[in-house]
């Protein structure tokens, strides 16, 4: 009794409380002991500093719940990356052995769809040439209508000086084989280099690009693009930024300083390129990587008629503004489509790993007016340390952002 008397008063670990008359209690961090009057605040049980990832504080609000186990209309979701599943390995290694546990993994995902009400899954990165052929056979021909594929450039070939051509007939038998749509990640603008590793970075605007963006519309692939990355990744890793946490866990996601473009830059490159393609779709990826500005864009969606945007990945900034987005959603509700960029294994992407739970976060975005609610299924938010409220989308709108909008773009059946 006496021994635990005194671990107390030796901790460090003090909390503020009120105390009637006077007591000693040992100075924070000090070791010594001082004497308080009545009725100041004391120290008890609270530590002098706590570790930033230990923080986990739990919302004592009383709200009104609506998990959303089910999307209330079949959902299209034209962002994924589900060709990961087969990994490099299946590359290098075509045969039925090797591609057992994939499709495994496959038939648990299939699962999951018809539990989620997910009808498709569009495979972003489905590669070119033989990698695109084996990924739309191994996707396509298995589960018929529940996944589609997508084309990316063959950038490897860039430099060669027939590449424009080459690349605007590539696109041409990619939809031969199969493919939907073109996927520009953002290698374009940030990682891809005039000779491999050292060179000035190629901008979005490249006119050996042109002959590309001009056979996507020709061939009605639609352009989805992504686009530089959010505005904190921009801007120091310091304490006033808003994603430090996620920062300190990727330090290689920041594109601050060395010769990166600013943001703005990038952006606007994209938007040249929509403004001069003006007979290809192009799909801004993450609200058009701005939604930290639904204002901008909104005079984006006005200015050019080809852009539609998609959501993935994005619930942590749309579900902070709700009244926003909310109106952002109305005012362009022909034009926003769901997306996630689940990816399977989390690897690549670990906040958006393809588990129900994930897709159950956009739905109660979407469907539910809830206050107050976590925006991935994790104990720490990925990006950032705050939480999401529901826009509550009447039904009209609700089906044109789960179905209608994508199966208009991709010649599929709306509802
Ligand atoms: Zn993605």
């Amino acid at each position: 009794m006496k021994n635990s008397k005194k671990s107390k008063l030796n901790s460090r670990r003090r909390f503020l409380g009120s105390v009637a008359g006077s007591v000693l209690i040992p100075r924070i961090g000090s070791g010594s002991v001082e004497r308080v009057e009545a009725g100041a605040m004391v120290a008890q049980e609270a530590p002098a500093k706590l570790a930033i990832e230990d923080f986990q504080p739990k919302s004592m609000l009383v709200v009104p719940e609506h998990p959303t186990p089910r999307a209330r209309y079949p959902v299209i979701d034209v962002h994924t990356h589900i060709s990961g599943v087969f990994g490099r390995q299946r590359a290098a290694d075509p045969s039925a052995a090797v591609a057992e546990s994939a499709f495994k993994q496959l038939d648990q995902i299939v699962s999951w769809m018809d539990q989620l009400n997910i009808e498709t899954l569009n495979n972003l990165t489905g590669g070119y040439g033989e990698t695109l052929k084996r990924n739309v056979s191994d996707l396509q021909g298995r589960y018929k209508g529940r996944f589609l594929n997508c084309v990316v450039p063959a950038y490897d070939k860039l430099r060669e000086p027939n590449y424009p051509a080459w690349q605007a007939d590539e696109l041409h038998r990619a939809k031969e084989a199969g493919a939907i749509g073109l996927k520009i990640t953002k290698t374009l603008g940030l990682y891809l280099r005039e000779d491999g590793k050292d060179g000035p970075l190629v901008k979005i605007d490249d006119p050996r690009l042109d002959l590309m963006w001009e056979a996507a519309g020709k061939l009605n692939l639609p352009v989805f693009i992504h686009t530089a990355d959010p505005d904190a990744f921009f801007t120091p890793t310091d304490r006033f930024n808003e994603r430090w946490e996620e920062l300190r866990n990727h330090p290689d996601w920041s594109f601050y300083g060395k010769d990166y473009p600013p943001k703005a830059d990038l952006l606007a490159a994209r938007n040249r390129v929509i403004e001069r393609h003006a007979k290809t779709a192009f799909v801004g990826l993450h609200v058009a990587n701005h939604p930290e500005n639904l204002d901008e864009v909104s005079g984006w969606l006005d200015r050019y008629p080809n852009l539609r945007v998609e959501i993935g990945a994005r619930l942590g900034e749309l579900g902070r503004q709700p009244r926003r987005a909310r109106k952002f959603f109305e005012d362009y509700q022909d034009r926003i489509m769901f997306g996630t960029d689940a990816t399977p294994n989390g690897k690549e992407v670990p906040q958006q790993d393809l588990k129900p739970a994930m897709f159950q976060a956009y739905f109660r975005f979407l469907e539910t007016l809830d206050e107050y609610f976590d925006y991935a299924p994790s104990p720490t938010p990925p990006q950032g340390r705050w939480k999401i409220y529901g826009i509550g989308l009447p039904d009209q709108i609700l089906k044109k952002v789960y179905h209608n909008n994508a199966a208009r773009l991709l010649g599929l059946k709306t509802i």
